[in-house]
């Protein structure tokens, strides 16, 4: 979709070049100009002017000691320097030339002043006016004349055109989609639902985390309904000055109003949409704006044609009269992308990306899992930069695999730090990760193992695929992949006798599963169903709050350990049992330092 921002840039430009010019033309070619018209002449030119009778009229001018004349015809005026000469009044008399005192006619400071300054600039103010109307009009938005601009909405504008955002190119998200073409529906056919007496909700708000396409799918609805699209963020209301952000709100509705039917979209609304809490010395400039937001809203009739679409990660955090029916009171789920809706986006995203035939993008999907649209966007184009650093003129599975891993666990590390033993415990570790996973049979199967270190600071991975969909998780399963998290460490120990820094991550995410069981899921005797902590930012990384008394924090920490060391103890006695395997499949790896899954299991089950 073709942007066209407001054109006060232009406008202001064209001010300062219009000034420049007036400048330069009052100042430099208007004394120039003045110059050229009277010509200088020697005193003995003059003379001889006299001698032939050509000379029209004189102004002998003593202060400037300069004379000024004309030819006899009044064609030219002529000046040259004053000579003593007693005689030469007498000479003109008999030369017939007349006497005068305004050949260079003196007009008045206040009239030149008005011409070569005022009448220009109001000409060209004139001119700019207009073209800043004409502008205004073609970009959709309305002639304002608040002052400098300060207080105009800044809304980015989108016109219809024909290479807008379409449905199609928002690809997975299909409860949103279905949501949100209803809208469409109305946008192209009010009239329908006005004779029912239906009317659509004024504000619809799109929750999700970061990178799901909550911005390409209000741009999409734009462009489906072929309408003007007015997008703003929620932070560019704000202002230093209070009231700023109230007048940019109400000229933001104003010029909507004045293009309906049409999109409003508002970005990142928590921003100026947070609670009110009515704290003293709270921030009065994002209260106004969010008031001014809750009057204006009111304000228009829900048929108007303007749908208010608005964008946001944290929800739980916006103002309850924001959300209240009659304002944003549809909301749009737009989650993660399941599987096959990341198969999906990967499929559209490569659409202008030229592959190879190997490319399996179900295998990608699958090996991404948890990825947002966003990242799946940036993992294709990574794929496409690698082909082109190889000189290759198409992208393979191969530069698809890498490029998640790049957006994983960033680029790999040219120069490889590590000495040889820690080569050798890194092997070890990463094969106990897998070797207890893929022994454990509700553990999903093992795609790959590497130990060449990356930019983000890992030292290796095991990098696991979940062969479906999984919506939900038995206690079972989650024992187990606390197991496979302890798998590594308890490989260390087991071989080496000793522990290494290598397991943080590793220790953080089994606490946080075995915490989230113990106090989320009811997955322990003690507790039962009751809840203990509370998700706080369900979008945002999921931080939780704990809601209960100090035993119980104690306790719930002693049974946190408690998960853990047994899972621990499980993966220890995987490993011991299966010793040889892992020591043959350590020195392979330590050996070939990546190998895939497949190579893994041959190994492990012959
Ligand atoms: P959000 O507003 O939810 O943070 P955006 O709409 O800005 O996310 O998406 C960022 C980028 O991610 C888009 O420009 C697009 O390239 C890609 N993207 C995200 N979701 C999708 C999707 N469902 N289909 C195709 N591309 C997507």
């Amino acid at each position: 979709m073709n942007e066209v921002k407001k054109p006060r840039k232009p406008i202001i430009s064209y001010y300062v070049a219009v000034m420049a010019v007036l400048l330069l033309f009052n100042f430099l070619l208007m004394p120039w100009a003045a110059e050229r018209q009277v010509k200088e002449v020697g005193y003995e030119t003059f003379m001889s002017m006299i001698d032939e009778k050509d000379v029209g009229q004189v102004e002998i001018d003593q202060p400037d000691n300069e004379i000024v004349f004309t030819d006899k015809a009044g064609e030219s005026i002529y000046k040259t320097g004053m000579v003593n000469d007693p005689e030469l009044t007498q000479r003109l008399y008999d030369a017939g030339a007349k006497f005068s005192s305004l050949i260079v006619e003196q007009t008045s400071p206040v009239i030149t002043f008005l011409l070569s300054w005022i009448l220009p600039i109001a000409i060209f103010i004139g001119i700019g006016q207009y073209m800043q109307k004409k502008l205004m009009n073609r970009a959709g938005g309305g002639a304002d004349s608040m002052i400098f601009g300060m207080g105009k909405s800044n809304a980015k504008i989108y016109v219809k055109s024909s290479e807008g955002i379409r449905f199609s190119d928002v690809a997975g998200e299909d409860e949103a989609k279905e949501n949100l073409s209803e809208i469409v529906d109305y946008l192209h056919n009010p009239g329908k639902y006005r004779e029912i007496g239906a009317s659509m909700p004024k504000g619809i708000l799109l929750v999700g985390p970061p990178g799901t396409g909550k911005t390409m799918l209000a741009k999409a609805v734009a462009g489906e309904s072929n309408v003007p699209f007015f997008s703003m963020s929620g932070s560019e209301f704000v202002e230093m000055f209070v009231g700023m952000g109230a007048s940019k709100v109400r000229d933001l509705f104003k010029q909507a109003k004045e293009k309906a039917p049409c999109i409003v979209f508002i970005d990142e609304i928590d921003a100026i949409g947070q609670k009110r809490d009515g704290r003293a010395g709270g921030n009065d400039e994002r209260e106004q704006t969010l008031n001014q937001l809750l009057t204006e809203m009111d304000g228009f009739e829900s048929n108007n044609g303007v749908i208010i679409l608005a964008a946001t990660n944290r929800p739980e955090s916006l103002d309850p009269a924001l959300t209240r029916p009659g304002r944003f009171d549809r909301r749009v789920p737009v989650e993660l992308p399941d599987l096959k809706g990341r198969e999906e986006i990967l499929k559209v995203r490569a659409k202008k990306v030229k592959l190879d035939e190997s490319v399996d993008f179900s295998a990608i999907a699958r090996m991404a899992s948890g990825a947002s649209g966003a990242e799946l966007a940036n993992i294709v184009n990574e794929a496409a930069l690698r082909a082109v650093r190889e000189n290759r003129n198409y992208v393979t599975q191969s530069d698809l695999e890498e490029s998640i891993e790049v957006v994983i666990a960033g680029y790999q590390k040219k120069n490889s730090i590590l000495t040889d033993q820690e080569k050798k415990v890194v092997a070890y570790h990463e094969i106990g990760h897998a070797l207890v996973a893929a022994k454990q049979s509700n553990s999903a199967p093992v795609q790959k193992i590497t130990i060449v270190p990356r930019t983000s600071g890992a030292l290796g991975y095991t990098m696991q695929v979940e062969e479906g969909n999984h919506y939900l998780m038995s206690q079972e399963e989650l024992e187990n992949k606390i197991a496979t998290l302890t798998g590594g460490r308890a490989a260390e120990e087991l071989v080496f006798h000793s522990s290494s820094t290598g397991a943080s991550n590793d220790i953080e995410q089994a606490t946080k599963l075995a915490r989230s069981m113990i106090t989320r899921y009811g997955m322990s005797k003690e507790f039962d169903m009751v809840a203990m902590e509370t998700v706080t930012n369900q979008y945002l990384g999921g931080d939780a709050s704990l809601s209960c008394s100090a035993e119980t924090q104690a306790e719930i920490d002693r049974q946190v350990v408690d998960l853990v060391k047994r899972q621990h103890k499980k993966a220890a006695d995987i490993l011991a049992r299966n010793k040889e395997k892992l020591d043959e499949l350590a020195q392979y790896l330590y050996e070939k330092e990546t190998i895939t899954g497949d190579e893994f299991m041959k190994i492990l089950n012959v």
